[in-house]
Order: structure tokens, then C-alpha cells, then sequence
């Protein structure tokens, strides 16, 4: 490993706690350290579409599928302390965080979560419109069928802008994760559609203090610029609004801390002593 004047965090990691993500927290957790980290936070994924029946709105614990539930989300925070317990005496912070998959009419039962138990980092995306993922490469260009670029702009952002004004969370994950497969359908018109919408949204960030994420997944997927673009990070950081944490998006222990490197330049605030 590099010597680094600095220290990594990475602030986006799914356990085996989330459906889509392999690995159990104390795997990420060893791949943390061996990757030099000084502090991983689990995010692990908490969809819940109103719209959705409650029996198939899971966590997974020790294999196991579990309706979400305040004794689920507890199974997790204790898993997290337990690790973190584990392994900062080695050097590593372990904290809880959630990632929340925004839905309309989910503002409710949120409050009641966040008003039962404490996340050291709440982050929120979206994944969803119209009950359809654009993030899930089965039901991704369906989701895209429906709309033209613009229409499809239109309802991301204005949940988005909901989401934020919920003024529930710490940070905005992926704010262009539409990128993933909407630049292989909609083509390079999609990287230009924040234009005139993401501004208020920074405007309402900016008066709450919430922040937004460089999400390092993106090279996964095989693009060439972060979660957002540099663009969008060039207008944020004009607006005043802050980067709150990198994170890699990992899940599965290989992943995780992946081009953080890369990602701590673009976030130089969240490091003094990072060569720009
Ligand atoms: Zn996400
Ligand atoms: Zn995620």
C-alpha cells in the first residue's frame, strides 16, 4: 500500500444485510483494513415503497430474508457496534449508516425510523420511478421506454428535490446514477440534463447543510467520471454546497474502498492534506 498523507473513509458500503450485496459486515470489514481504511460505514439499503406490500420489503440476516422491521433494522445496528467494537482497537471505525431508496409517500414511516434509532450517516437515493428500477439492469430500459430524456429529468429531480426537502438525511447519493444505463439508451444528452433542474435542489441543500456523495461505482459500471460528473461537483461546490463523504458503493468485500484514491482530489475539502 501507498503511503498516504491522509486518511480513507469509505462512506457507502452494503453488507450481506442488503438483498443485492454478498459478504457479511466483518468480511467488508477485514478488506477495509487491508485496504489501509481508517473508518468504513455500512449503508445497507432501506426501500420502502409505501406502494409495495410490507411482507416483501426485506433485509437479509445471516442468510435469512426479513421483513423490515424496527427488530431488523436493530439486528443491524448491533451487528455494526458489535464490529465496531471488533475493530477499532485495530485501527478501523466501523459506523452504521442506512441508504434510504426514495418513494413518494415514504416521509412517514422514515420519521418513525429515525425517530426509533440513531445512524451515524443517513443517505438517500434514488433508484426508482414509477415502480420501475433504472438502476437494475432487468427493468432499466423499460423504466427509460417511458420517457424522453427530459420527461424522464423532469419526475427524477423533482424527487429528488422531495427528498431534500424532507430534510431527513445527511447526504444525496449518486446524484446521476441515471448515467449507469441511461448513457447507453438515451446517449450523451443524458449527461446534460441537471441543466436548470439540480439548481434548486443545491439551493435547498445549501439552507439545510446537507450534502452529497462522490460515489466511485460509476467506474465499475464502466463510465469515466464519478457519481456525479465533475460538472455537477464544479456547480455544487460554486453553490456552496458540500461534499459530505466518498463512498464506494461496494457490494461485496472486494469493492470495498475502490478509487477512493481517485475520488479524495475531487473531495479535497474532506482532506487538508490531499494534493489537489
Ligand atoms: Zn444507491
Ligand atoms: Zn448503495
Amino acid at each position: 500500500m501507498a503511503y498516504r498523507a491522509y486518511v480513507l473513509a469509505d462512506y457507502h458500503v452494503h453488507p450481506d444485510f442488503s438483498i443485492d450485496a454478498v459478504g457479511n459486515i466483518d468480511e467488508h470489514c477485514r478488506a477495509a483494513l487491508n485496504k489501509g481504511l481508517a473508518e468504513i460505514c455500512f449503508t445497507t439499503h432501506y426501500d420502502n415503497d409505501p406502494k409495495i406490500p410490507a411482507k416483501v420489503r426485506t433485509m437479509r440476516i445471516n442468510g435469512e430474508l426479513h421483513q423490515l422491521s424496527d427488530k431488523t433494522v436493530k439486528t443491524y445496528l448491533d451487528a455494526v457496534e458489535k464490529a465496531h467494537k471488533k475493530y477499532f482497537p485495530r485501527g478501523l471505525k466501523v459506523s452504521a449508516g442506512i441508504e434510504v431508496g426514495w418513494f413518494p409517500g415514504c416521509e412517514k414511516e422514515l420519521t418513525a425510523l429515525f425517530s426509533k434509532h440513531a445512524f451515524d450517516y443517513k443517505l438517500v437515493g434514488l433508484h426508482d420511478i414509477g415502480a420501475l428500477s433504472f438502476c437494475y439492469h432487468k427493468q432499466a430500459e423499460k423504466c427509460f421506454s417511458r420517457y424522453s430524456p427530459e420527461e424522464f429529468a423532469d419526475h427524477y429531480f423533482s424527487l429528488i428535490k422531495d427528498a431534500v426537502d424532507s430534510d431527513l438525511f445527511d447526504s444525496v447519493a449518486h446524484l446521476d446514477v441515471y448515467r449507469r444505463y441511461g448513457q447507453g439508451y438515451y446517449g450523451e444528452p443524458i449527461l446534460n440534463i441537471y441543466r436548470g433542474r439540480i439548481e434548486p435542489i443545491f439551493e435547498a441543500m445549501n439552507k439545510s447543510g446537507m450534502g452529497f456523495e462522490i460515489n466511485t461505482s460509476a467506474f465499475r459500471h464502466g463510465l469515466d467520471q464519478f457519481y456525479p460528473t465533475m460538472d455537477i461537483v464544479n456547480l455544487a461546490r460554486k453553490m456552496g454546497v458540500r461534499v459530505a463523504a466518498i463512498g464506494s458503493d461496494a457490494h461485496r468485500p472486494d469493492d470495498v474502498g475502490g478509487d477512493l484514491d481517485a475520488a479524495a482530489p475531487v473531495a479535497h475539502e474532506l482532506f487538508p492534506y490531499c494534493d489537489e
